[in-house]
């Protein structure tokens, strides 16, 4: 296949931000790595082209006009579009209700933020949307199949976010093996930061929440991190 000069190589990332310089920076640092960018500076929009133009990822803003960032994730998560979504916020309170069961967002950068920081945020949760094929993995009740994308608990499947399946698809990946925050945020979001391991306590909750009956395969070791075992 030749290339198409105006699909990007590494497809479209919708950016939702209300501040003009902001939104360029983002834009030019991502279309200077090879992505597709288009940007909405009004909620409303954003979900219009959330929704048109399927993006492979979107940035939303969380204070904006017409409709707040944390309300368009809500109504494409309500549509079931599981994009990955990272929130720029400038409030570090809002962390757990961004990454909660009921946003599903699987990121955040928080304001002031590195441009190159957020790219870099961008790539890895690509990287794990996309994910290898590979083994099925199996735990009590629990079989995660990585080609299908799937989880199911006693037969019945769970719908996870690309965030909460790869989480859950590493820690059985070695049943019985101790992770901690820090080597699961290498691992599962591909970047190291001391700061970030709230985020891992979050996602690990929610996964807990969708296993339901099966929960306890995900155990706490306190003051280390997390195993799954039986
Ligand atoms: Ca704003």
């Amino acid at each position: 296949m030749g290339a198409v000069h105006d699909t990007p190589a590494k497809g479209l990332v919708l950016v939702v931000e209300d501040e003009h310089p902001i939104a360029d920076l983002v834009r030019l640092y991502l279309s200077r790595d090879g992505f597709g960018v288009h940007v909405e500076h009004d909620g409303s929009a954003g979900l219009a082209a959330a929704r048109r133009l399927r993006p492979v990822a979107c940035i939303l803003d969380i204070a904006l006009p017409g409709m707040d960032g944390t309300e368009i994730c809500r109504r494409m998560r309500a549509d079931g579009d599981w994009t990955p979504v990272i929130f720029l916020t400038a409030r570090d309170d809002e962390i757990d209700r961004i990454l909660g069961l009921e946003l599903g967002g699987d990121d955040y950068v928080t304001k002031p933020f590195s441009p190159r920081e957020l790219v870099t945020r961008v790539k890895a949760l690509l990287r794990r949307a996309g994910g290898t094929p590979d083994r099925v993995r199996t735990l009590g009740p629990v079989t995660l199949d990585p080609a299908k994308r799937s989880v199911t608990v006693d037969g019945a499947a769970l719908s996870l976010t690309p965030t909460e399946f790869d989480l859950l698809g590493h820690l059985l990946g070695r049943p019985g093996r101790v992770f901690t925050r820090e080597e699961l945020l290498a691992s599962v979001w591909g970047y190291a930061s001391a700061a970030g391991t709230r985020t891992v306590d979050v996602h690990v909750a929610q996964v807990r929440a969708k296993l339901g009956t099966a929960a306890a395969l995900i155990r706490t070791v306190r003051g280390v991190g997390y195993t799954a075992d039986d």
